[in-house]
């Protein structure tokens, strides 16, 4: 694609203001990466638009020369969807921070893209309204939609897909468009939204996100049960499910993962396989819920388990869970994290998550198993020196086998993180039949390859 005009820099200062590209190295470094272990490559330039008129100016330019154009949000996703492979710009959207309008009596909200979820939270809160996507990282909206983010309270609420009712994107060509509507459904034409979220950026580039918000629970209860086995603990979690019970969130942490949570976060939890579970509901129907979910977990082998509604220390249950990735990285200076994501069908997540130990400690790398597995989505957290061929070598390795155990159950190499660089010759595996067709869209939708290339599929000339 190179060279690049230039003019880069002096072109899209004015195309948007003096203060707002630049060539900085310290800059360039910080939008060189995510948060993964993937190599950094520095961008050509950054630049920080305001407005939707910038981005589409950016983009017609872009387009005009060949010059890639990589989205980026708050940085957090982790297969290496920021890493500008062929160099570029980097769209920088947090200036595009504007929460637009909220429609209480709708329970939807506009924002830019640049918003994070916790500053939505923190702005819907007056309304008694909160957004249930909560990705471990105050991720941006326009970054969760473009990975399909999910998180702890998925299992009640859903994913970023189910979320998002209208998308304004700028196409590759500058034009600018909008996929949906308000209206809570609709059977009009080609899901265009659900295509777009997901996208990781090679599609299009959303300038405003309109999402489903919900009204805060009257009332939550958090507990926490352990168990003698992770299979018990899984089959705990599943008979809960099954139950109807009003579960917000469950998730389950291994003894290793434990472990790191109790250095981190000066807790002293058992080193057990544990769920971590929040009952969302009215004060009445929760204390139901709550004797019930008792004798479930008493049925299914729990040894012991506590629940807590003060505020303060559902707070502090759920913190120490939100930071169990950044446990271990504190915990492993000097190494890098790789985090696989697989999802399963509920009745083989079990088999998934003990097969997934067993392999880690055959490698001999450190790392923990965890998840969301009310989604029947589990991760593996491994901690790997990156100096050290071998042990980068024995995590991959580990890597593989999961996601190759996950495909030949019926699930998926990711189930919320995203395809990026890393997961791309496990999409070739798991849609073999319908990449054609997806190299057929991104062909359509982005002719000349400036989207984010090298990500989600190859298209050979970028
Ligand atoms: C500790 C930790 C825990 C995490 N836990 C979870 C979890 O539980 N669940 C989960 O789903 N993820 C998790 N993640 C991954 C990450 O937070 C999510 O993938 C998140 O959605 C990324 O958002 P971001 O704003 O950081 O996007 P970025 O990393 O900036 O970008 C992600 C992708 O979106 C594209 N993009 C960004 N903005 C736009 C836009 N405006 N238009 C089009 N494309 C755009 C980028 O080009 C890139 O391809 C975790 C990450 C960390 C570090």
């Amino acid at each position: 694609m190179k060279p690049f005009p230039e003019t880069l820099l002096f072109d899209l200062k004015q195309l948007t203001a003096d203060d707002r590209a630049t060539t900085s190295e310290s800059v360039l470094a910080l939008h060189s990466k995510d948060e993964s272990h993937h190599t950094p490559v520095m961008p050509d330039v950054v630049v920080f638009p305001v407005s939707t008129e910038e981005v589409s100016a950016i983009l017609k330019y872009a387009n005009e020369h060949k010059i890639p154009v990589v989205p980026f949000g708050a940085g957090s996703s982790l297969e290496g969807h920021c890493v500008p492979l062929k160099g570029g710009i980097s769209l920088d959207f947090s200036q595009m921070n504007q929460i637009l309008e909220v429609r209480v009596e709708d329970f939807l909200v506009r924002v830019q893209p640049g918003v994070t979820r916790t500053q939505l939270n923190q702005a819907l809160k007056k309304y008694g309204l909160f957004f249930p996507v909560d990705p471990g990282a105050d991720a941006s909206l326009g970054g969760m939609a473009a990975t399909n983010a999910s998180g702890t309270m998925s299992v009640r609420y859903g994913i970023m897909r189910d979320q998002v009712r209208d998308l304004e994107v700028v196409l590759a060509d500058g034009s600018v468009i909008h996929t949906g509507g308000l209206a809570a459904k609709s059977s009009s034409g080609y899901h265009l939204t659900s295509l777009f979220v997901g996208s990781e950026g090679t599609l299009g580039v959303f300038t405003e996100i309109t999402v489903k918000v919900y009204g805060i629970p009257e009332t939550m209860v958090a507990g926490r049960a352990t168990f003698p086995t992770v299979k018990e603990a899984v089959d705990a979690a599943i008979a809960l499910l099954s139950a109807g019970i009003s579960i917000g969130r469950v998730e389950l942490v291994d003894p290793v993962s434990i472990k790191q949570v109790n250095k981190h976060s000066e807790t002293n939890y058992p080193e057990k396989p544990t769920l971590f579970l929040e009952f969302h509901g009215n004060e009445a129907g929760l204390k139901q819920d709550v004797d019930f979910a008792t004798e479930l977990l008493e049925g299914h082998g729990s040894d012991q388990f506590t629940f807590e509604s003060e505020s303060k220390e559902r707070a502090k249950l759920w913190e120490a869970r939100h930071n169990l990735a950044y446990a271990f990285k504190h915990g492993y200076p000097g190494k890098e994290m790789m985090l696989t994501d697989v999802c399963l069908p509920l009745s083989e997540l079990s088999g998934a998550i003990v097969y997934a130990r067993e392999v880690i400690d055959q490698n001999g790398i450190p790392g923990g198993v965890l998840g969301h597995v009310g989604d029947g989505n589990f991760h593996s957290i491994l901690m790997f020196d990156k100096r050290d061929p071998e042990e980068e070598q024995k995590a991959l390795a580990i890597n593989e086998k999961i996601v190759t155990y996950a495909l030949q159950k019926g699930g998926t190499c990711t189930g919320e993180h995203g395809i990026g660089i890393g997961k791309k010759k496990y999409l070739k595996v798991e849609h073999a039949d319908t990449l054609p067709l997806m190299k057929m869209i991104k062909q359509s939708f982005d002719p000349n390859h400036i989207l984010n290339p090298g990500k989600v599929i190859e298209m050979g000339n970028e």
